[in-house]
């Protein structure tokens, strides 16, 4: 049987590994000059939560079924992985509630691919998939790409679809995740812009729940800048010793909510002008994070350009701040409001998850953070077995699967490993397309 693959991230490299493993003739379509996608500029944690009710509580709106998929056969894919040849790093994630192993995305993607086209797949990269082509009755018969050689077709009994979900588009984004005019930094490549997600949409396919979540980091705000290589090690994630303020210097999000602030980056999305400041003091600053300090993340955003402001006290640094154009009144009302309340033993509004502290202790720094999308939440609905569901009646498209992030709704409301999506979806969808052609 032949399989057509859009998207050579690690969930179309994982699917087209697996269908070539079980015998299947296999060809991978990418749109850029080299497979890998984000994977390349990643951590490299494969991961998933430690078991299903810690799933459910981090991830509430998420599809049950797909989270025990990830749940049940994490474990044996990671295996998968490192036989394959992946260069795994460790066995572990250092974070208590999740279970998994870190790779070096590089040697992985080499092995992948040296692995594949030993099995006789082929990778084709600069080579776009653009359209899906079906039969009379609905089955899906192939593909239509671009390359610079012009446009082709690509007959195939199944086509797994895995470009990544929709953060490249800048509209669909807008439209979606922002529900208003404004544009967030993509925190990964810049080559997932919907394809697979608007070309099923085309062919009746169902959108999943969580098309107006993301998952992303607040990063320094421009005129910070800096190449997709330091993309982990510019975020900006000591919101929870900080105190989150908007351009209106108001407090507008709980910023120990979870503990990767998704949702303190996801609210930052809409704020006015799409930005805040993250206001620490000498303690706040000492905040660690894994094996880094806030004070560490503060100095790269300095060194990337970011703007960071600091004073003696709050007062002066509402007055440095007031230059930056946030209201002067506004901001120091809102900290005193903020110290006075903690004080006081009272509620936070927002509220505030976690340890709250009232900011005492010179200096005072502000960082300019914007948020920025790594990858989108919403996308494909599929089954168990990641074969795509019609809108219609919700069964499955014939011949059509998804695989990696392009498959949505897995972590609705929360944050899940959108490495373990590629890993797990990519072979689940190559097993289904195989026993099912
Ligand atoms: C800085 C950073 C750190 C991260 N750290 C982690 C981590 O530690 N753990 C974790 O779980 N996740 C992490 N992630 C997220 C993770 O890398 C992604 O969720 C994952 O790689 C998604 O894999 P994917 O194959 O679904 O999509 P992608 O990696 O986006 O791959 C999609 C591929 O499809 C190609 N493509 C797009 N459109 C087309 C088309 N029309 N035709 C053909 N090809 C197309 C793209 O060029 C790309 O190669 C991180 C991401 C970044 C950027």
């Amino acid at each position: 049987m032949r399989v057509i693959i859009a998207g050579g991230g690690l969930g179309g490299l994982s699917a087209a590994l697996r269908a070539a493993e079980l015998g299947a003739q296999v060809t991978l379509l990418e749109k850029g000059d080299s497979p890998g996608g984000s994977f390349v500029y990643s951590s490299g944690y494969v991961w998933s939560y430690a078991d299903l009710p810690t799933f459910r509580r981090e991830t509430p709106g998420g599809d049950a079924i797909l989270q025990r998929l990830v749940l049940e056969r994490l474990g044996s894919c990671l295996t998968w992985l490192e036989d394959a040849g992946g260069g795994l790093l460790a066995r572990e994630t250092g974070n208590p509630l999740t279970f998994g192993a870190r790779f070096d995305p590089e040697r992985t993607v080499s092995a992948l691919v040296e692995r594949l086209e030993a099995s006789g797949g082929e990778v084709l990269t600069d080579t776009a998939f653009e359209a899906l082509r079906e039969d009379d009755a609905g089955r899906v018969t192939g593909v239509l790409a671009r390359s610079s050689g012009g446009k082709q077709e690509y007959g195939a009994d199944a086509v797994i679809l895995a470009s990544g979900g929709f953060a490249g588009d800048p509209e669909l984004v807008a439209r979606h995740i922002i529900g208003g005019p404004g544009r967030m930094r993509v925190r990964a490549h810049p080559r997932s812009t919907g394809d697979g997600f608007r070309a099923a949409l085309q062919k009746g396919a169902l959108a999943s729940a969580g098309l107006d979540e993301f998952y992303g980091r607040n990063l320094p705000a421009p005129p910070a800048e800096f190449p997709p290589e330091r993309f982990v090690e510019v975020s900006q994630l000591y919101g929870r010793y900080a105190v989150a303020i908007n351009a209106r210097g108001e407090r507008y999000a709980d910023e120990g909510a979870d503990w990767s602030e998704t949702a303190l980056t996801r609210a930052t999305a809409h704020q006015p002008g799409l930005y805040a400041y993250y206001i620490l003091d000498a303690a706040g600053l000492e905040g660690r994070v894994r094996e880094r300090t806030a004070k560490e993340m503060v100095g790269t955003a300095r060194r990337t350009g970011g703007t960071v402001v600091e004073a003696t006290s709050l007062t002066g640094l509402a007055d440095n701040l007031a230059e930056h154009g946030v209201p002067h009144d506004a901001f120091l009302r809102t900290l005193e409001e903020y110290n006075a309340t903690i004080v006081a033993g009272e509620n936070l509004s927002p509220p505030r998850s976690g340890q709250a502290w009232p900011l005492r202790f010179p200096p005072f720094v502000a960082v300019k953070v914007a948020p920025s999308i790594t990858h989108t939440v919403g996308g494909l609905a599929v089954d168990a077995g990641c074969r795509v569901l019609r809108r219609k009646d919700e069964r499955p498209i014939p011949g059509l699967y998804a695989a990696g992030v392009e498959v949505g709704g897995v972590s609705v409301g929360g944050y899940t490993s959108g490495l373990a999506s590629a890993l797990v979806f990519g072979g689940t969808a190559a097993e289904s397309a195989v026993a099912d052609g």
